[in-house]
């Protein structure tokens, strides 16, 4: 594939496609031909055949009354309005398929920072029973926030806004767990429930979404923190990937419990986090955590505190013993002594960092995404249909298909805008409204003797002229996940 890319780069053009699809279908055959060695040796992934807007279910007319609800916010209005999600019951979503995408590449870049601190991942089940509650005390404590129901035998059971009864009574149930297994770090991104009084702000406080959280166990306390330290980091090492402007601020520990507690912050004006900043020294933390009688700073007590608003995307804890103790989640020591292990839990809100992304991009009617993130990273505008420059389309179409092709960053990452009954005008309005990263019009200037393709970049909002040996160059810089 790398050997066909570099070739495509340097000499355009070749009828790619082609190629390609020739060698997936030997490779198709041979499989039903019993020569399945053929097969690993070369493996090659099916010809992709390029998406086209016209085709995309992107529902973007609703009919009057489908408003998503009172408390509304820009991600919400922008994500609705683009056909990117459609309200259900309230605080409930469908993810179309376009948000999905994005939603899709944010849990692989999650994935990938969490295993790279040697997190595993498991899927615990939703519905949780009630005594696993019971025996923490949170049965009565969650209150009205968790979705309660009973089976035909009548036990209860709640649908899991949280894990750590689950977890901690899985490693519980492992008699053999040796200090040599921890760090033990475990975490799933599923869809957690919470009975929110008042949904509200699209995908930022719903009543169904998607989390990951992850639970850690170690040996001791020190072990612990070093944990602790480690998955903050890469907590932000992920929102800086992403572009994301973000605060860590001490926060409180609440429901969860533990000693430690950190939120991780985007600051938005919508965000319902109040949080504090000392202009003196590093000193940020969550109102909730801060005597507001005082108005110094309590790290340095000269410096004053400013406030202002996050969207909460992230919760890290230290748990200490609070869950193992109780559930008798054991490993055995160096000395072969069983020990209650020390627990961490860190959360991320993935849905909402998704919503989160498009409130702090966009403009009032423009979604932009983290590059990474973007559902779509390349869309071609082919001429209007019946233009001058119409006899130009099948350069859009093959441009389409070889970009997509050979360079494989853009695997499956390319649109074709094959509308051409509406103006480029209104084409190229829509594309910036939806905040494809690379938007490419071919014209005029694409039939002449050196063809060039007019590229807009949504990042930098500049307009360029390039053949199409830059254009490929430019784009096989684009980062994909
Ligand atoms: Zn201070």
């Amino acid at each position: 594939m790398e050997k066909l890319a570099y070739h495509c780069r340097h000499k355009m053009l070749v009828c790619l496609p082609r190629t390609l699809s020739t060698i997936s279908k030997r490779t198709h055959k041979s499989f039903s031909a019993e020569n399945a060695s053929v097969n690993i040796q070369s493996p090659s992934k099916p010809c992709m055949s390029i998406p086209k807007v016209s085709r995309i279910f992107q529902p973007s007319n609703l009919r009057e009354g489908y408003e998503g609800g009172d408390m509304t916010c820009r991600s919400q209005r922008l994500m609705l309005q683009a056909g990117l999600i459609h309200p259900s019951n309230p605080g409930c979503f469908y993810y179309l398929p376009t948000a999905l995408r994005s939603l899709e590449k944010l849990v692989r870049i999650i994935d990938e920072e969490m295993q790279a601190i040697g997190g595993q991942k498991v899927d615990m089940p939703a519905l949780c029973a009630a005594e696993l509650w019971r025996r923490s005390g949170r049965w009565e404590l969650m209150g009205k926030e968790m979705f309660r129901l009973q089976d035909r035998h009548d036990i209860e059971y709640c649908l899991g806004p949280t894990h750590e009864e689950a977890v901690t009574e899985l490693l519980a149930s492992q008699s053999t767990l040796s200090y040599r297994q921890l760090p033990l770090l475990l975490y799933q991104v599923t869809r957690k429930f919470r009975d929110e009084q008042k949904p509200k702000f699209g995908l930022l406080r719903g009543r169904e979404f998607y989390m990951k959280d992850m639970y850690s166990f170690d040996i001791s306390e020190e072990a612990a923190q070093q944990t602790y330290e480690s998955v903050c980091h890469a907590y932000g090492r992920l929102f800086n990937r992403l572009g994301l402007r973000w605060v860590q601020v001490q926060a409180d520990t609440g429901k969860i419990g533990g000693t430690l507690s950190h939120e991780f912050q985007l600051p938005a004006d919508v965000g319902e986090d109040r949080l504090l900043f000392c202009n003196n020294c590093t000193f940020s933390a969550n109102v909730e955590t801060v005597n507001t009688e005082e108005t110094n700073c309590p790290q340095c007590h000269t410096g004053t505190l400013n406030e202002s608003k996050g969207i909460e995307v992230g919760h890290t804890f230290y748990l200490g013993t609070k869950y193992s103790e109780v559930f008798n989640a054991m490993f055995i020591n160096s000395q072969n002594k069983p020990m209650v292990a020390e627990m961490g839990c860190f959360g991320l809100g993935v849905t909402r960092i998704l919503a989160a992304s498009v409130e702090v991009l966009s403009t009032e009617d423009a979604i932009r995404w983290p590059g990474l993130l973007a559902p779509y990273q390349v869309c071609i505008q082919p001429p209007k249909k019946g233009s001058k420059t119409h006899s130009a389309t099948h350069l859009a179409e093959e441009l389409a298909q070889s970009l997509g092709d050979c360079l494989p960053n853009l695997r499956g990452e390319v649109v074709l805008d094959d509308r051409t009954q509406l103006t480029i005008g209104k084409r190229l309005k829509d594309a910036s409204r939806l905040g494809y990263p690379y938007v490419v019009v071919v014209g005029q200037k694409a039939m002449e003797e050196q063809p060039l393709f007019e590229v807009l970049c949504q990042g930098t909002g500049e307009t360029m002229f390039l053949s199409k040996e830059a254009l490929v160059d430019l784009l096989s810089q684009v980062e994909t996940v």
